[in-house]
């Protein structure tokens, strides 16, 4: 592979590059600097023009930007529009973007749209070094296997999972153009239109950002039990999240919910308290750095997948750990 253009949609968040884009960019400067080849983003959205410098300091080599009115809410069509514009004039062989909401809806229909091939939730890329084609490694099976992909199509578009790619450190030495995009979109074109967003309530630090997440799992037993779990969770400047069968018995909101029909996780500690570690609940948050399991069965599933095990009754073990972070005086 030789002198390929790689694109990596960048989105915007809170007025910021999202952490996830600079992951992705990371990606992106990481597979350009293994072929030869030029990082080019995107930037869809109002201020795009004042974010765009992020990113080519997070590693991009050129920016192109678009802030128009008709495009500043997310909408699949006119995001579709842009993707089309860009991929005429710089044909890129490989697109990245987050495993996001947005990432989610437009990777496959700009795969069907490109004529191309999207492959969801990667935690790794290479460089097939005899192909020169991109393999891509996910999750499968419920995240009990990571099956590396390659595909015969192009472009090659991938989402790429929180956390699996660390973002380079910022590097305001970096140069890089800003183009912006000339675009000629009619909103009534559209199929659909966007109607309300409506956020979902988050008391405290998302799931997705926490650096420590305290799952609890239906072997706590009670809502009462989730008050002790976040005591300490904010200790640990964490959050608290849950196993399906928790969330059911709505000992804790099904936000919370981690594994397959839930969020995915990916902190630097996870605790899982009272929780079996079935596949399903696995596959959210097996990305953990480190897995700490407390349960009182010694032949629990999670004991395979943890880092560390206490076989014991939950309440007097947390209790135990919480009288220890006070003595240490953390928090
Ligand atoms: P259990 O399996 O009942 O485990 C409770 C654990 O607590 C046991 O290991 C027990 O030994 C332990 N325990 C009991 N008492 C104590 C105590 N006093 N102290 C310490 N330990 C104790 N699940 C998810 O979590 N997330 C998903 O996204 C998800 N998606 C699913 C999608 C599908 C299609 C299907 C079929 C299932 C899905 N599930 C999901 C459900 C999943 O299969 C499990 O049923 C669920 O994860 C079990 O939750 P649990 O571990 O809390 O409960």
């Amino acid at each position: 592979m030789s002198d390929n253009n790689i694109l990596v949609f960048c989105e915007i968040n809170k007025g910021s590059l999202a952490p996830i884009s600079t992951e992705a960019l990371a990606a992106g400067r990481m597979l350009a600097d293994a072929s030869n080849g030029k990082v080019i983003s995107l930037m869809i959205g109002e201020n795009a023009g004042q974010i765009a410098g992020q990113a080519i300091q997070y590693g991009a080599d050129e920016c192109y930007i678009t802030d128009i009115p008709e495009l500043a809410d997310y909408q699949t069509e006119g995001y579709l529009s842009v993707f089309q514009t860009l991929q005429d004039s710089i044909t890129p062989e490989i697109i990245i973007m987050g495993q996001t909401g947005v990432g989610r809806d437009i990777a496959p229909a700009l795969a069907a749209y490109l004529d191309g091939a999207a492959t969801l939730d990667c935690v790794e890329l290479a460089i097939d070094a005899d192909t020169g084609r991109l393999l891509m490694t996910k999750p499968v099976y419920g995240g009990n296997v990571w099956a590396v992909f390659e595909t015969e199509y192009t472009p090659q578009i991938v989402t790429v999972r929180a956390k699996a790619f660390e973002a380079l450190a910022p590097d305001s030495s970096r140069n890089g153009e800003i183009l912006v995009l000339d675009l000629n979109i009619k909103q009534d074109a559209f199929k659909t239109r966007l109607i309300e967003i409506v956020p979902e309530q988050v008391e405290g630090i998302r799931l997705e950002d926490a650096r420590v997440v305290i799952g609890g799992g239906r072997g706590i037993g009670s809502e009462e039990a989730f008050s002790k779990l976040e005591e300490i969770a904010a200790t640990l400047n964490g959050t608290v999240g849950a196993s399906r069968a928790a969330c059911d018995n709505c000992w804790v909101p099904s936000t919370r919910q981690i594994g397959l029909t839930g969020k995915i996780v990916t902190p630097e500690l996870y605790f899982a308290v009272g929780i079996s570690g079935a596949s399903q609940h696995m596959a959210g948050c097996s990305g953990s750095s480190h897995i700490i399991a407390v349960n009182n069965d010694d032949g629990a599933y999670i004991f395979n997948e943890a880092d560390y095990g206490i076989i014991g009754d939950w309440e007097p073990v947390m209790n135990g750990f919480m009288n220890k972070l006070k003595e240490l005086d953390v928090g």
